[in-house]
């Protein structure tokens, strides 16, 4: 067979002197062309930006090609694909949300509307020390994916530890230890941001301070970052900061304390101390950072919140056996109630409301006083422990927890190291009653926070939910409105958008974002997702080379 090239070769060489002028002048023409800036894909003219360093707004045009900002200006008329003008609204970085459970949905919605919708572009997931050993095969799935929103993840310790010890309160051997390091750094390869722990959960709770801070260390070595749920958010809020403290002082790697709250009316004002101590720890050059939802509610499942840890030892058919032990039932009742009176209960059942029960739909929104009735017991603190016990025999519920003062929360807020995160997830629209957190967080601090009680400045309300996370994550190419940067963006209106979701009717969508980008496409825009799925699986700085 002859080559076909030399066929094409000898063709060239026939060819008159002439007609090879001409094919050169078409080559370098095309070539001239191509060395022409080419139009922009889209650009949003007549912008308020609200860039995320916390500085003020500027008036600007914004060029974009491809998954780029290419260009900002007073005014940018060169050709676009499309032009958009956004009439003097805020143009700013798309919101990251370092606190997601995003895995409880973003496979069913991967448009993730709840989020979109407040312009978060970015969800974090793998918080509370829970997240999938390994990680990889998770994040391949994700990549596979076809979705609206960047997703990334940390790798959870209360993960590691159940897989390698189970949920047992013990200390580790030295081999377990080598063991869940192995599976620290493996996550941290696999794309982690870093190590998240859950102290407060089974089996966090089984884990010593100095066991943590050495799986820090292998988090630390590829560059991530701890983030905690810490061990106590109540009586003993204070010593949980300064041991996320300790974790990242002794693990050599920055430190953040997640979702920061005081629960329990009789803790209420300790967040005066709380910052006091991330503040000295700063003021030595301890990197501890923290993190805070707007809501003085928190929602986790009913089991977690009420039960000691030791009653939760070893799993769901440990726990049934101690609820139909009548020598430790009483015991396990004692702690309930006690937890009701000076914490998550916030001193009375009325306050803990049912958000979800897989096994019976009917309960969601209820709250624990009316279970308790429908029983046919009182509303007594001692009869809603027996109604607590009992949806937890019966399958186990998520709740929702009012136990949150508002001074605490507000003075949490406008710290200058802490940022905004939802805790939340994609819910299902319609189904269950879910803390609004996950429809509303990011637009009610804009809206509350920001606008209405003058907490902190818009222009600090965007830093806290775009550079500020970025940089905490190590995420150098988001979170700014800068050429070169990703192009994430939200478009809103700052005088209209607000959160409509209530604890009552938690199914609402955020109101004033008129537009939400990801990597340069309209996702989000005239109140309708578009057909878009521009979302990027985000990867850690321990991710191994060459696998991109
Ligand atoms: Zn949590």
């Amino acid at each position: 067979m002859p080559d076909p090239r030399d066929t094409l070769n000898a063709s060239m060489h026939r060819w008159p002197a002439a007609c090879l002028a001409a094919v050169m002048a078409v080559v370098v023409w095309i070539a001239c062309i191509a060395a022409q800036p080419a139009p922009y894909d889209l650009v949003l003219r007549n912008a308020r930006i609200v860039d995320g360093t916390g500085s003020p707004w500027y008036r600007a045009d914004l060029g974009m090609r491809g998954t780029t900002i290419a260009r900002i200006a007073p005014s940018i008329d060169e050709p676009a694909l499309r032009t958009i003008d956004v009439g003097g609204e805020v143009v700013a970085p798309g919101f990251i949300d370092i606190h997601t459970h995003a895995a409880r949905g973003i496979f069913q919605i991967p448009t993730a509307d709840n989020y979109v919708r407040q312009g978060v572009t970015t969800l974090i997931e793998g918080p509370d020390g829970s997240s999938p050993v390994p990680l990889g095969p998770f994040l391949a799935k994700l990549e596979a994916l076809q979705k609206s929103v960047n997703v990334g993840a940390f790798i959870g310790q209360g993960s590691i530890r159940s897989r390698v010890i189970g949920e047992v309160n013990r200390t580790a051997t030295a081999d377990e230890l080598q063991k869940m390091r192995g599976l620290v750094e493996q996550g941290m390869k696999d794309g982690a941001f870093g190590l998240s722990t859950g102290l407060f959960y089974v089996p966090g709770t089984f884990t010593p301070t100095d066991e943590v801070s050495e799986l820090a260390k292998g988090a630390g070595r590829f560059g991530g970052i701890h983030i905690s749920h810490m061990r106590d958010e109540t009586s003993r809020v204070l010593d949980s900061v300064n041991e996320t403290i300790a974790i990242g002082e002794r693990g050599g790697l920055p430190t953040q304390v997640t979702h920061h709250k005081v629960i329990g009316r009789p803790n209420w004002g300790k967040s005066v101390e709380t910052l006091q101590a991330v503040d000295a720890a700063r003021a030595r050059g301890v990197d501890a950072t923290i993190d805070a939802y707007p809501y003085t509610a928190s929602s986790t499942s009913i089991q977690g919140a009420l039960f000691p840890a030791w009653a939760q030892e070893g799993g769901r058919k440990q726990v049934l056996a101690r609820l139909a032990d009548p020598a430790i039932r009483p015991k396990i009742k004692a702690e309930i109630v006690r937890v009701i009176r000076n914490e998550r209960g916030g001193g009375d059942p009325k306050n803990i409301v049912v958000a979800n029960c897989d096994w019976d739909a009917s309960l969601a929104g209820r709250n624990l006083s009316e279970v308790t009735e429908r029983r046919g017991l009182s509303p007594t603190l001692e009869d809603a422990a027996e109604a607590a016990m009992w949806l937890v025999e019966s399958g186990g519920c998520q709740g929702v927890f009012h136990a949150i003062g508002e001074e605490d929360l507000e003075r949490i807020l406008r710290h200058p190291a802490t940022m905004i995160g939802s805790d939340g997830e994609i819910p299902t629209f319609g189904k269950a009653s879910p803390h609004p957190r996950s429809y509303g967080t990011f637009v009610r601090v804009l809206a509350v926070y920001a606008r209405e009680r003058k907490i902190i400045t818009l222009a600090d309300a965007v830093r806290k939910m775009t550079a500020f996370p970025a940089q905490r994550l190590g995420l150098l190419d988001r979170g700014l409105v800068r050429p070169g940067m990703k192009a994430d963006l939200v478009v809103f209106d700052p005088a209209r958008v607000r959160d409509l979701a209530t604890f009552e009717k938690p199914h609402q969508y955020a109101e004033g974002v008129s537009r939400v980008i990801t990597n340069g496409q309209v996702v989000f825009e005239g109140g309708a997702m578009t057909a878009a799925r521009p979302g990027a699986v985000l990867y850690g700085p321990g991710r191994s080379s060459g696998r991109r």
